[in-house]
C-alpha cells in the first residue's frame, strides 16, 4: 500500500481514459459528468487528476470531507489499526475499536452538550440513518404520517424519497410515495404569511382532514435544496409545537452536522434537543461510510435485530470517527477557528454577489452559496470554475444556487483562492457586473 499522495506513473495509456466508464458503468453516473477528470490522488483540500491538474475541493465528497482529503491525524491511526490485524468487519459485534469510538462520542460530543441520545448504527450511509428514524417513529407512536418541508432532501430510498421535495428523484421511486405531507419550510412564503400558522390549526382542527403526524423531520439548512438556512427562531417554534402536540422531531443532520455550520450539529444554537438526530457523511471523518441515528433513551424501542444489516458500525470508519473527534472536537478551539473562517468567507461570497443584480448569499456556516436570478448562471459558473481549477457544485430545485462547501480545515490562503476563482467564474459568465 502506498501512503504517499504524490501522483505516481503507474497509468499506463491501456488503464487510462475514460472509455471504460462510458461503455461500463451505468448513466446514472452524475458527479463525474461535470468534473469528467480521472482523479487519483487528494490531500488536504486539493484533488490531482491522473494528467497532473490539481482541483481545489469545495464540495468536499458532499460533505462526507469536513477534516479534508486523507488527513494525516485520521490516516495514521487507520494505517496502524491495519496493520496490526486488528479486526475489520465483525457485524454488531462488541470490537475494542467501537468501544472507544462510543466513549469518545460519549464523553467529547454528547456530555458536553448535555445529550442524552442513545446511538443506534443503521446502514453505513446518509439515507440509511433516516430509514431508521422514520421507523422508529412511526414504531413508537403507532401513527404513519411524517410531515417534511418544501425542497427537504432526506435520501434516496423510499421512506426518505416520500419525505424528500424534489419532484425528479420522487419520480424516480416508480411508486406511489405515502404516508407523508409536504409543509412550508421557514420563510417559503417570504414573510407574508405567520410561521406555522398552518400547521397549528390543522393539529388543532380534528376535522382538517390531516392524520396526526408520527413525527416531523427538518434539516436546519437545506443542502440540497437550495441552502435556505432556518431561522433559529424557527427551529425553536418547530421543536416547542412538536413538543406541544406530542409529535417526534427528528433533525435529519446528514449534511449540516460535524461542524459544518460551525457548531458539531447544526442545531445547537437554536437552544433545543431534537428527539432523533440522523448523521453521516463526516462523522468517520475521512470519507469511510458511517451513519448514527441518535434519540431519546425512551424512544429505544426496536427489538434486537428489527432494524438489522451487514454493515453498520464498521471498524474502520469507528478509528478514524474516534480520531476526528479527539484532533478537532476535544475542545472549542476548532470550532472557534471554523467560525472565524466562515465569517471572512463569507464576506467574499457577499462581495461576489453584491456585483451582480438580485444574487443573493444563501446559507449557514460552511455550508454556503449565492443564489443566482437567472436559474442558469450556477451550473455555468460551476463549470467556469472546473475548467480554472476549482470543484463547487448547485444546489436547488432548478440547480440555480451556487454552493460552496471546502473543508473545514481548509487554510484561509486556500479559501481566498477559491474566492478568486469564483470571482472570475463568476465574470467569465455573467460579466464584470457592478463593481463596488
Ligand atoms: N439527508 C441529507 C440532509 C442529505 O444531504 C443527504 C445526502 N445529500 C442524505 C440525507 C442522504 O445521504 P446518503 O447520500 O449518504 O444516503
Amino acid at each position: 500500500m502506498t501512503t504517499t499522495t504524490e501522483p505516481t506513473n503507474t497509468d499506463t495509456p491501456q488503464t487510462g481514459g475514460t472509455a471504460i466508464f462510458d461503455s461500463l458503468e451505468s448513466q446514472v453516473r452524475s458527479y463525474c459528468r461535470s468534473w469528467p477528470a480521472v482523479m487519483t490522488h487528494s490531500q488536504g483540500s486539493t484533488v490531482t487528476s491522473e494528467d497532473g491538474r490539481e482541483f481545489l475541493d469545495f464540495f468536499a465528497g458532499a460533505g462526507a470531507l469536513n477534516y479534508g482529503h486523507n488527513n494525516s491525524a485520521l490516516l495514521e491511526p487507520l494505517l496502524d489499526y491495519l496493520r496490526e490485524g486488528r479486526i475489520v468487519h465483525s457485524l454488531d459485534m462488541h470490537t475494542g475499536a467501537k468501544r472507544e469510538f462510543l466513549q469518545t462520542f460519549s464523553d467529547l460530543v454528547l456530555e458536553p452538550r448535555n445529550l442524552d441520545y442513545k446511538v443506534m448504527f443503521p446502514g453505513p450511509t446518509g439515507t440509511n440513518s433516516v430509514e431508521a428514524a422514520l421507523k422508529l417513529a412511526r414504531k413508537v407512536t403507532g401513527r404513519q404520517h411524517v410531515l417534511s418541508f418544501t425542497n427537504a432532501f432526506h435520501g434516496m430510498t423510499l421512506g426518505s424519497l416520500a419525505v424528500t421535495g424534489n419532484s425528479m428523484k420522487r419520480k424516480g421511486a416508480g411508486i406511489p410515495l405515502t404516508n407523508s405531507s409536504k409543509i412550508p419550510y421557514d420563510d417559503y412564503f417570504n414573510g407574508v404569511v405567520d410561521d406555522f400558522m398552518w400547521l397549528e390549526r390543522v393539529l388543532q382542527d380534528s376535522g382538517s382532514g390531516v392524520d396526526k403526524p408520527a413525527a416531523i423531520i427538518v434539516e436546519s439548512v437545506q443542502g440540497e435544496g437550495g441552502l435556505n438556512a432556518a431561522r433559529l427562531d424557527w427551529l425553536k417554534a418547530l421543536s416547542d409545537l412538536c413538543r406541544e402536540y406530542d409529535i417526534i422531531l427528528i433533525v435529519d443532520d446528514v449534511q449540516a452536522g460535524c461542524g459544518r455550520t460551525g457548531t458539531f450539529f447544526s442545531f445547537e444554537e437554536a437552544g433545543f434537543t431534537p428527539d432523533i438526530v440522523c448523521l453521516s457523511k463526516s462523522i468517520s471523518g475521512f470519507g469511510l461510510p458511517m451513519a448514527l441515528t441518535l434519540f431519546r433513551p425512551e424512544l429505544d424501542q426496536f427489538e434486537p435485530g428489527e432494524h438489522n444489516g451487514t454493515f453498520r458500525g464498521h471498524n474502520l470508519a469507528f478509528v478514524t470517527a474516534r480520531a476526528a473527534l479527539e484532533t478537532y472536537w476535544a475542545d472549542d478551539s476548532f470550532q472557534k477557528d471554523v467560525q472565524a473562517k466562515v465569517t471572512e468567507f463569507r464576506a467574499g461570497l457577499t462581495r461576489i454577489a453584491e456585483r451582480y443584480e438580485g444574487a443573493t448569499v444563501r446559507g449557514r456556516g460552511f455550508l454556503t452559496g449565492i443564489a443566482f436570478p437567472d436559474a442558469s448562471a450556477a451550473g455555468k459558473i460551476a463549470a467556469a470554475a472546473y475548467e480554472r481549477g476549482l470543484l463547487v457544485e448547485t444546489s436547488g430545485p432548478e440547480d440555480e444556487v451556487l454552493k460552496t462547501m471546502p473543508p473545514l480545515t481548509t487554510a484561509p490562503e486556500e479559501l481566498n483562492r477559491g474566492l478568486d476563482i469564483l470571482e472570475e467564474a463568476t465574470a467569465s459568465v455573467l460579466g464584470d457586473g457592478n463593481p463596488a
